[in-house]
């Protein structure tokens, strides 16, 4: 399977709190008797599903999860705090496996979905616990269950949010290596994004999964029963990077080309909005570039932005511009549904 984010993290459980060996000592109070409080539970490790996440990049950056330790329990009967939980957030979509990488723990297909993964070791019995008829002054008192641990693989079917369009040598492979190439490297950590067509972008606070569409279009038309999965992806992006190779004279001819393509291509990849790009504008002159972008202009009845792939020149405006038109679509899904809900309350 490719088009995988995944991601091995360590996590623990808390261990229990130690019960307490206490008396109750007061004065003109004989044989108090034993008061040593339990110990509180071990922390849990829960995994849920939550919205708004996309991606499992997160795991990049932590990969222990521990939970709180109970605390112990004191004299006069008081119980030790529980520990506080680990919670793991994972995009719907996401799939837990156990170390071998193949038996599945938990499927999060919907928000709010959570499972435990591990509960917490139980806080130990104090010694006011095991007093009885013939041991009314017990000294003894349980130590907490230790919490447990696993290794866990979480795994994410990544679908892009945008694609990236253009002719061959347009620079679609090297826009996509330079977004992309913006992460940190952790370089022994297995992260992986297996398909080279396909990339994580992290723009600023945001991310999003840009995808080579040609080389989607190339790969369904490969073989049976690999189209339905490429074409997921055809339909969740939200966006067109549409790249021009801005060193051909006729950038007309090659936009037309492609427009072409993604009208013959169905799926309504032709009606996605798009964000032009003329690229590799280092190699150009100023007044080449003039005329090649207000031809383009003229030709797609909208901005060109101008950009260079290779040295980075205005690759962050297309990310941004692509940010908005995600944010755009997701207010107009929101405003859909608030429509179809305000239509549902009147009487
Ligand atoms: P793809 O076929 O669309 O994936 O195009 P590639 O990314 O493989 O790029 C094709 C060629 O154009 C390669 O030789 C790149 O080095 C070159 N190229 C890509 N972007 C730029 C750019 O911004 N400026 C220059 N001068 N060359 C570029
Ligand atoms: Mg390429």
């Amino acid at each position: 399977m490719k088009f995988l984010d995944q991601a091995k993290v360590y996590t623990r459980s808390g261990n229990g709190g130690a019960g307490s060996v206490a008396f109750r000592r007061e004065k003109f109070i004989e044989f108090g008797g034993p008061n040593g409080g339990n110990g509180g539970r071990g922390g849990d490790v829960i995994v849920e599903c939550v919205d708004g996440l996309n991606t499992l990049i997160d795991y990049r950056y932590q990969q222990h999860f521990k939970a709180g330790t109970g605390m112990h329990g004191m004299g006069q009967n008081r119980t030790g705090a529980d520990g506080p939980d680990a919670i793991l957030k994972v995009p719907v979509g996401t799939q837990i496996f156990e170390e071998d990488g193949e038996t599945l723990i938990a499927d999060f297909t919907e928000v709010g979905q959570r499972h435990v993964l591990l509960e917490g070791g139980n806080g130990g019995f104090g010694n006011a616990h095991f007093k009885s008829s013939t041991n009314q002054a017990p000294r003894r008192a349980n130590p907490g269950l230790a919490g447990e641990e696993k290794w866990i693989w979480l795994r994410l079917k990544l679908i892009a949010d945008a694609g990236l369009v253009g002719l061959p040598n347009a620079g679609k492979s090297t826009f996509l290596s330079a977004v992309t190439a913006a992460r940190p490297k952790i370089a022994d950590y297995p992260f992986t994004t297996l398909y080279p067509g396909l990339g994580v972008v992290r723009a600023g606070s945001r991310e999003f999964v840009l995808a080579d569409i040609p080389g989607l279009i190339e790969g369904a038309s490969e073989g049976a029963g690999l189209g339905d999965r490429f074409l997921g992806h055809v339909e969740r992006c939200g966006v067109l990077i549409h790249l021009v190779d801005g060193t051909q004279e006729d950038v007309v001819g090659a936009y037309r080309t492609i427009r072409g393509e993604l009208e013959a291509y169905g799926g309504g990849l032709a009606e996605k909005q798009e964000i032009l790009c003329l690229n590799k504008i280092d190699a150009l002159d100023p007044e080449t570039l003039a005329e090649r972008k207000s031809a383009l202009e003229h030709e797609s009845g909208g901005d060109v932005l101008t950009i260079s792939a290779a040295t980075g020149n205005s690759v962050d405006a297309v990310l941004y511009a692509v940010l908005d038109v995600l944010d755009q679509n997701r207010m107009d899904l929101d405003d859909a549904a608030g429509a179809a809900t305000r239509e549902k309350w009147t009487p």
